[in-house]
């Protein structure tokens, strides 16, 4: 980690005194600190995406396999019956939407109980997919994606502990 030229110029040539250098230097070294931990953040909240939209993918392709293999079986048995083919995990989502404004004549937050705006909505996985959670209808909820990323990978028992926590 290295200091600004200019913070130690200022220093060697008097124009702040050692306290003052001591104090920019602190306060250099904080701010360089919280920059690498929102970094760090940051990627895992992409590598989590990440491993979210494989397994979707690795699920969905699951289904396929299946439902060509049902096909298949139906041809050799000279059925002629059709496979819709679906995307599970789209599926499962609108199903999640449907229901919670089914449930409360509105979109809300099932973290918070406060109204969500579309644009502002985040699916939420209950169990967090990192701690091996599945796209399944009961693990899911929807939240306000602010309410989400404060989740993040913690439970939902979790989650209320340090939001109960932070509210004091
Ligand atoms: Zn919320």
């Amino acid at each position: 980690m290295k200091l600004p030229e200019k913070i130690k110029e200022d220093y060697e040539c008097g124009r702040i005194s050692v306290h003052e250098y001591e104090s920019k230097v602190f306060r250099f070294n904080k701010r360089q600190e919280f920059l690498e931990e929102r970094a760090k953040e940051k990627q895992k909240n992409v590598m989590l995406r990440k491993r979210r939209i494989e397994r979707d993918i690795e699920n969905t392709r699951n289904t396929n396999e299946y439902l060509k293999y049902l096909e298949d079986e139906c041809k050799r048995l000279g059925l002629n019956r059709k496979y819709k083919r679906r995307e599970i995990a789209t599926d499962v989502v609108q199903l999640v939407y449907e229901e919670n404004i089914k449930k409360y004549g509105k979109l809300m937050c099932y973290l918070c109980n406060e109204p969500v705006k579309f644009g502002n909505d985040a699916v939420d996985h209950k169990i967090p997919v990192s701690r091996g959670g599945i796209n399944d209808f009961d693990n899911l909820g929807i939240t306000h994606s602010r309410c989400n990323s404060i989740k993040n990978s913690k439970t939902v028992e979790e989650y209320e502990n340090y939001r109960d926590k932070n509210k004091e």
